[in-house]
């Protein structure tokens, strides 16, 4: 084994509104050289930070939208996610839960806070990632994998436990079908506890410190909200939490086929991005009402 070296760590940016319910940092991608092709398979990630939302009756989100070519996936730290899709997917998904959304050839779908959330407001916390699919599956037909956290496979670590949402850890598989090799864990560590990661140095692998404060390889300072960027070089690395703390790991064989991202569609060339605005406008998506 050898040690997989940090290359950077980002404090999170200016938070921006995405609807009217969910207010987020954006890491993927953006400056820092967090492109698309340098997180490849991980395209997009917003991070909502913990942020308390008052009670109220008309449920915050956003309305019907498109997507094309890819994979939403939702994980709730704090409150509750509705969600419905044109291909007749959709639920609500609560603390400790993910949403693993399939747009593939495209679907329509709507995002909001769950009813119950509204009723009673309280803090909101989440992340949505978008994980890219390879040309072979763009057009593959939509799915949605509904994952409660009691389906989530928990692996014991000293003081805490790895939470597989999809991918492998110590010879267990996670929860989730993936199209590609992709990682994605919650390790949640009382104070004091500890866990060793192992992925391969090419693998584009990165965490955010969702809750607490961690020390990475037992010298990098990682604060609440941080963002920390391994390079490709090394396998190993480990997690100690100077609090109690909550980690979210994500890791992916970079699947390195070119990519054209334009808005809600993200395909392998700008003549299937306009494909997609022509199918769009032909309802080719499905109906969805708002
Ligand atoms: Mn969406």
């Amino acid at each position: 084994m050898s040690v997989k070296q940090i290359e950077m760590v980002l404090a999170p940016r200016q938070p921006h509104f995405v609807g009217d319910g969910f207010r987020v940092h954006n890491f993927i991608p953006s400056g820092y050289g967090l492109t698309m092709q340098r997180m490849d398979p991980f395209i997009m990630l917003d991070y909502a930070s913990k942020y308390h939302f008052p009670p109220t009756g008309k449920p915050k989100g956003v309305g019907v939208h498109p997507h094309r070519g890819f994979e939403t996936v939702t994980i709730a730290y704090k409150g509750s996610v509705a969600h419905h899709d044109s291909a007749g997917g959709g639920g609500e998904i609560h603390e400790g839960d993910v949403q693993w959304m399939t747009a593939a050839s495209g679907v329509l779908h709507k995002e909001y806070h769950a009813e119950s959330f509204c009723a009673t407001g309280g803090d909101f916390q989440m992340v949505q990632l978008w994980v890219n699919l390879p040309a072979k599956d763009k057009m593959s037909t939509p799915k949605y994998q509904a994952i409660s956290n009691l389906d989530i496979p928990k692996v014991q670590v000293d003081n805490g436990f790895i939470e597989l949402i999809a991918g492998t850890q110590y010879d267990q598989k996670g929860a989730a079908s993936t199209f590609t090799p992709v990682n994605l864990f919650n390790v949640k560590l009382e104070k004091g506890g500890s866990a060793n990661l192992s992925f391969p140095a090419h693998f584009n692998t990165a965490l955010i410190v969702i809750e607490g404060n961690i020390l990475v390889n037992q010298t990098e300072d990682v604060p609440l909200d941080h963002f920390l960027l391994f390079k490709n070089e090394g396998t190993d690395f480990t997690i100690q939490a100077t609090e109690k703390s909550v980690v979210l790991i994500l890791s992916g064989e970079p699947i390195n086929e070119p990519i054209a991202p334009h808005g809600p569609f993200v395909m392998n060339t700008r003549a299937e991005i306009v494909q997609a605005f022509e199918d769009y406008e032909n309802g080719k998506f499905g109906v969805l009402e708002d």
